[in-house]
């Protein structure tokens, strides 16, 4: 059986972190290779940075200033960022980035003037870029059609959008990734919009320990301290089999598919 690629989590939430040592034994038994890890604040960055020192061969870094946390940046972030990166010379990925409006309090702003300078960061060293997009799909489009997007493309994850803006949104250079939440019964919507992506563009992630698949998608449960369930990593290939289901393909030719894709993409060996 094709191995799986997690093309978006945070192995390194503290939520997870803890855990790894029972974690990562199920991951490796499901067959899954390299995760794309995404740190969200500079608080976060050295962590990841070094739970991919760890294990090479799992933990893929990725570093971004994640809308929720803009508030407690400092005024050099990006510098620091920049540095970072420059220190590990492009084995560093961008993201997770992107413009929120369904939070509380936006600040919509200064999120777009930060989601801006990491789009330009990616654009110029050509890497690849995770975006988080919610409730914003119409200036996410005004900022993608108007700088400079990563010769490669970037990717969309956890894609919410309509179906109508798929092809738009594929042209500028997207990938759309699928997570165990689309699985849920009232995420149809969701569902068809995947139906409409080209099959070169298709990625999978967990976003774990976030977005929750359906009990029965779940192969791993795992609850935090206070006992609220939380995503495990190595629910991927129950997710995937959900995806084949939704798209209606043999789960075996969609590993096939999604380890191209995210090889590509990515750049990684899926071997
Ligand atoms: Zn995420």
């Amino acid at each position: 059986m094709t191995p799986l690629f997690d093309a978006h989590n945070h192995l390194h939430d503290e939520r997870l972190l803890h855990r790894l040592p029972e974690l990562l034994p199920a991951m490796r038994e499901a067959r899954i290779g390299h995760c794309i890890v995404n740190g969200t604040c500079q608080d976060d960055w050295p962590r990841v940075i070094s739970l991919a020192r760890r294990y090479p061969d799992l933990v893929q870094p990725s570093l971004g200033l994640h809308p929720w946390k803009i508030e407690g940046r400092s005024p050099d972030w990006l510098e620091k960022l920049k540095c970072t990166l420059a220190q590990h010379s492009g084995t560093i990925f961008l993201g997770e980035c992107g413009l929120d409006r369904w939070m509380k309090e936006p600040h919509f702003e200064e999120q777009r003037e930060i989601f801006t300078l990491q789009l330009n960061l990616a654009a110029e060293h050509n890497l690849p870029l995770s975006i988080h997009c919610l409730q914003a799909w119409g200036p996410l489009m005004e900022i993608l059609r108007t700088s400079k997007c990563p010769a490669r493309g970037f990717l969309l994850h956890s894609y919410g959008g309509s179906g109508e803006l798929v092809p738009a949104l594929a042209s500028l250079g997207a990938r759309f990734s699928f997570s165990g939440y689309f699985l849920q019964e009232h995420k149809e919507k969701v569902r068809a919009a995947f139906r409409k992506v080209p099959p070169d563009r298709l990625l999978v992630e967990t976003d774990a320990p976030d977005m929750l698949p359906p009990d029965r998608h779940q192969e791993h449960l795992l609850r935090d301290h206070e006992g609220q369930p939380l995503n495990h990593p190595a629910n991927l290939p129950q997710i995937v089999s959900g995806l084949a289901h939704v798209l209606g393909q043999a789960e075996s030719d969609l590993r096939v598919l999604l380890a191209d894709n995210f090889r590509r993409f990515f750049g990684l060996e899926t071997l």
